[in-house]
C-alpha cells in the first residue's frame, strides 16, 4: 500500500539554514522526565519518533548554567564537557534514521527557584513568574539581572550552543517562551528596565535578538538556529506599530531565526487538554507569523488528522507540522502516514497524561501508548513484538482498556487468543466515561483497539458473555486473564485518613449507579476525593442532565489532581457554567433525611448542604469476584490444562487508564518470556571525564 497522493505535500524536504529536513514532520521539544541521568532510555525513546519517520525531533528543555535549575522537575543539562555525551547518544540515534535532532537550550530566569543550586535565579526586574500558582512557589524571590548578569546569560548561551555543536545537533534553540528568562524581557510587567534592554518592545526583543546572534556565532554555520516564542500575551496587546506586539517582535526578528517555533504562553493554552480544548487551538494566535517572516515556521495543534496537517500547510498556517503528544501516542505517525496505513495512527487522546508525568518528575507515560518511556529499559518497541513463544491458548476475561490492550498484542505475537466480555458493547468503564463532558475523544482508545483487532483472525471476540468459573474450566485455556475492572465504593475516610467504612443508607450512589442510568433526587451532592476527573466530569454531567448540583472535597481545590493534566482551571470554568456550587476543604461527616453535614478539614467548624442524592467519588476496588471463585478451585485448573489465573488492569489495582493499558501490554510481552524477558534495566548518568 502506498501513501495517498493527497498527503505528498507532507514528505516535502524543508530547508532549515544549513540543514534540511526530509519532510515535514516536526517532534518538537517537549518535557518528556528523562533527565540526563537517563541517558540511554533518552536516547532510545527519541530513535524510536526518528525511526518512526519525524524528520526532526528535539530535546526537551536543557539547561544552559547550574543558575537555571528547576528541580525537582526533570530537565536535561548541557553545562560542561560532561554533558556533552550522554547528549550524543540522542543525536547518533536520530541521525541513524535520517532525522535531525534539535536541542531546545534554556534558562528559567525568574520562573525557576535553584532548589538544588541554591543561589537566588535571576529576572529582568526581579519579579518572580507565577509565583502565586503552588508548585512554582518558593521562598526567595529572584534577584534583579544587571549588565554583567546579561553579559554572562549570553556567554552562556554561546558555550552551550557550541556544545550543542559538539553533541552533534543540528538544530539549535534559543527559547523566548513559556515565562522562561527571555519571554520575561519581551513582557512589560516582567521588564521595567530602564536600560537598553526595557522599554519599547524595540528595547525588549533586544536580548532575544542577541542570544540568536551568539548562537549562530557558536554554531559556525553548521547549525540551524531556531527560536521559540510564546505569543499569547504579545498578541492580545496593542502596538503603535503594528497589529500587536506580536506582530512587532516578529517583525523587528523576521529573518534572524532561521527556524520560528510558535506557540502559547503557559502550559494549560499550550498542552490543553481535550476535555476542553479542541485540535488546533493555537491557530488564532500564531496564524500571522508567516505571513511576516520568510523562515520556516512550526507550531502545535496536538494534530493526528493527516488531513488537517495537510490544511495547516496549504492555508499557509506552518511549513512544519509539530507534534508533541501525537508522536508520543504513535511515534510511527508519519511512517503510517506514508505507508498509506492512516488508519493504523493511534490517535492521542488529549488527556495529559504525558504532561502528568513531568509534573510528577517521572518520565513520559501515555494512555494510548504503554511502550514510551519504556523503549529502552523493557526493551518495548510500539511496533513491533516478540513472537509467541508457545502454542498456548490464552482467555482473557474483560474487554476494558486492559482486556483489549492484552488481546491485542498477545494476538499481534501470534497467540490464539479468546476475549470474552460480558456486555454488548466493549470497552469496560469507556463505555460510560466517553459520555461524560468533554471526554468523547478518550474513545480512540477503543477505536483503536477494536480496529486492530479485528484484523487478526487469531483473536476471536465473544461479546455479551459473563464468564463464570465454571465455564472457564471448562474451555480449558492454558492461561487465564483477568480484566474485571473495578468498582465504585461508597466508602468514607476519618480525619486521620483511615478507612471509615462505607456509607450503605438509602440516598447514596456512586459513580456506578450514574453510569447505569439510577434515577436521582434532587439536590445532588458530589463528593469527590478521587481528585481526578471523574468528580468534576459528574458533577458537570448531573447538572447539565438538569439536576442542582454541590461538589464538595476535603482538597483545597476541585480536581485537585488535574493540576497534574492541565485540566483544573477549566473544571472551574465548566462547573460555574454548568452552575455547580463548590465547597472546598470539607468533608462528609454523616447524611440523614435530605441533610448532609460537612465538617471544615482544618477547623472541624460544621455546615449543613440540603442533599436528597449523595455521590460518593473516592474509593475504588477491584471486581476479584471471578478470581476468588477461580481460587477456591485451585485444585481442579491443572487437569483443566489451565496453568496460571492472573489478574491485570484495575482487577488488579484499580488506577487510570493509562495504568490498565500498561498493565495489559505488560503482560502480553511477558507472557512465556521467562525471568530473562522480564526486563527493567536500570540507567545510570554517562560522563565524559572520569574523575
Ligand atoms: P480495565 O480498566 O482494567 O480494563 P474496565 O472496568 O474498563 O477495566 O473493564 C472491565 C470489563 O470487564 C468490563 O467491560 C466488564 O463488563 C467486563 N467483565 C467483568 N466481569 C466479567 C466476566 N465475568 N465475564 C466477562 N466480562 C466481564
Ligand atoms: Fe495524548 Fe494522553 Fe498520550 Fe499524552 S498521554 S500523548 S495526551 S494520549
Amino acid at each position: 500500500m502506498g501513501r495517498n497522493p493527497r498527503y505528498d505535500v507532507l514528505f516535502e524536504p524543508v530547508r532549515i539554514g544549513p540543514v534540511t529536513a526530509r519532510n515535514r514532520f516536526y517532534a518538537v521539544p517537549h518535557a518528556s522526565g528523562m533527565t540526563n541521568a537517563m541517558p540511554r532510555m533518552r536516547a532510545a525513546f527519541r530513535e524510536t519518533k526518528a525511526e518512526g519517520g519525524w524528520g526532526v525531533v528535539c530535546t526537551g528543555y536543557v539547561s544552559i548554567d547550574p543558575g537555571s535549575d528547576d528541580t525537582p522537575l526533570p530537565y536535561a543539562t548541557l553545562w560542561d564537557e560532561d554533558d556533552i555525551r550522554s547528549h550524543a547518544l540522542m543525536t547518533e540515534a536520530v541521525h541513524r534514521h535520517g532525522a535531525l535532532a534539535g536541542i531546545e537550550l534554556w534558562h528559567g530566569g525568574g520562573a525557576v527557584t535553584n532548589r538544588l543550586n541554591r543561589t537566588p535565579s535571576m529576572s529582568p526586574s526581579g519579579t518572580a513568574w507565577m509565583p502565586t500558582h503552588v508548585s512554582y512557589m518558593g521562598n526567595q524571590r529572584p534577584r534583579v539581572m544587571d549588565e554583567q548578569d546579561i553579559r554572562e546569560l549570553l556567554e552562556m548561551q554561546r558555550r552551550a550552543a557550541a556544545r550543542a555543536r559538539s553533541a552533534g545537533f543540528d538544530i539549535v534553540y534559543v527559547y523566548a517562551g513559556m515565562g522562561y528568562l527571555p519571554h520575561e524581557f519581551l513582557l512589560s510587567e516582567w521588564n521595567h528596565r530602564t536600560d537598553a534592554y526595557g522599554g519599547c518592545i524595540g528595547n525588549r526583543v533586544r536580548i532575544v535578538r542577541e542570544l540568536l546572534e551568539v548562537t549562530r556565532e557558536a554554531v559556525a554555520g553548521r547549525c540551524a538556529v531556531a527560536l521559540r516564542i510564546s505569543l499569547e500575551e504579545l498578541r492580545a496587546r496593542p502596538s503603535d506599530n503594528a497589529a500587536s506586539e506580536a506582530h512587532e517582535v516578529v517583525q523587528l526578528l523576521a529573518d534572524l531565526p532561521d527556524l520560528w517555533d510558535v506557540k502559547m504562553d503557559s502550559e494549560t493554552t499550550d498542552c490543553a487538554p481535550s476535555r476542553f480544548t479542541p485540535e488546533g487551538s493555537h491557530e488564532p494566535v500564531i496564524a500571522f507569523v508567516k505571513s511576516i517572516t520568510g523562515k520556516p515556521v512550526v507550531g502545535v495543534g496536538r494534530f493526528t488528522s493527516p488531513d488537517a496537517m495537510v490544511g495547516q500547510v496549504r492555508r499557509g498556517v506552518l511549513d512544519l507540522i509539530g507534534g508533541a503528544r501525537p508522536s508520543i501516542a504513535d511515534p510511527f505517525l508519519p511512517r503510517k502516514i506514508d505507508d498509506g496505513r492512516e488508519d493504523e495512527i493511534r490517535e492521542c487522546i488529549g488527556c495529559n497524561i504525558c504532561i502528568s508525568s513531568w509534573h510528577e518528575c517521572v518520565p513520559v507515560r501515555c494512555t494510548q501508548n504503554p511502550t514510551i518511556g519504556e523503549e529502552w529499559r523493557r526493551q518495548w518497541h510500539p511496533e513491533r513484538v516478540p513472537p509467541a513463544q508457545s502454542a498456548s491458548a490464552v482467555l482473557v476475561v474483560g474487554g476494558g482498556p486492559a482486556g483489549l490492550e492484552c488481546a491485542l498484542t498477545l494476538g499481534r505475537r501470534g497467540y490464539e487468543v479468546m476475549l470474552a466480555e460480558a456486555e454488548e458493547e466493549l470497552g469496560g468503564r469507556l463505555r460510560f466515561e466517553t459520555r461524560l463532558p468533554g471526554l468523547a475523544t478518550w474513545s480512540r482508545v477503543l477505536d483503536w483497539r477494536r480496529s486492530q483487532l479485528q484484523r487478526l483472525n487469531n483473536v476471536t471476540v465473544y461479546r455479551g458473555n459473563r464468564l463464570e468459573a465454571g465455564q472457564i474450566l471448562e474451555l480449558q485455556p492454558a492461561h487465564v486473564v483477568l480484566a474485571t475492572g473495578a468498582r465504585w465504593v461508597p466508602l468514607l475516610y476519618t480525619p486521620l485518613e483511615v478507612p471509615a467504612g462505607t456509607l450503605d443508607t438509602p440516598g447514596v450512589y456512586t459513580p456506578d449507579d450514574v453510569a447505569a442510568g439510577v434515577p436521582m433526587e434532587d439536590p445532588v451532592v458530589v463528593f469527590d476525593f478521587d481528585n481526578y476527573y471523574m468528580g468534576s466530569a459528574l458533577a458537570e454531567h448531573l447538572a447539565r442532565g438538569g439536576h442542582n448540583v454541590s461538589y464538595v472535597t476535603p482538597s483545597g481545590l476541585a480536581s485537585a489532581w488535574g493540576v497534574m493534566t492541565n485540566e483544573q482551571p477549566q473544571v472551574y470554568r465548566a462547573l460555574a457554567a454548568a452552575g455547580v456550587r463548590l465547597h472546598t476543604l470539607a468533608r462528609v461527616e454523616s447524611f440523614t433525611a435530605g441533610k448532609l453535614t460537612l465538617t471544615h478539614v482544618f477547623t472541624a467548624a460544621r455546615a449543613q448542604l440540603p442533599c436528597r442524592a449523595l455521590v460518593i467519588v473516592g474509593a475504588r476496588l477491584p471486581n476479584d469476584a471471578l478470581y476468588q471463585a477461580l481460587m477456591a478451585r485451585r485444585e481442579e485448573l491443572p487437569a483443566a490444562g489451565i496453568a496460571a489465573v492472573t489478574r491485570i488492569g484495575d482487577a488488579l489495582a484499580p488506577g487510570a487508564i493509562a495504568h490498565a493499558v500498561h498493565s495489559g501490554h505488560r503482560y502480553a510481552r511477558e507472557m512465556d518470556a521467562g525471568d530473562g524477558g522480564r526486563i527493567l534495566r536500570r540507567d545510570a548518568p554517562l560522563r565524559t571525564v572520569e574523575r
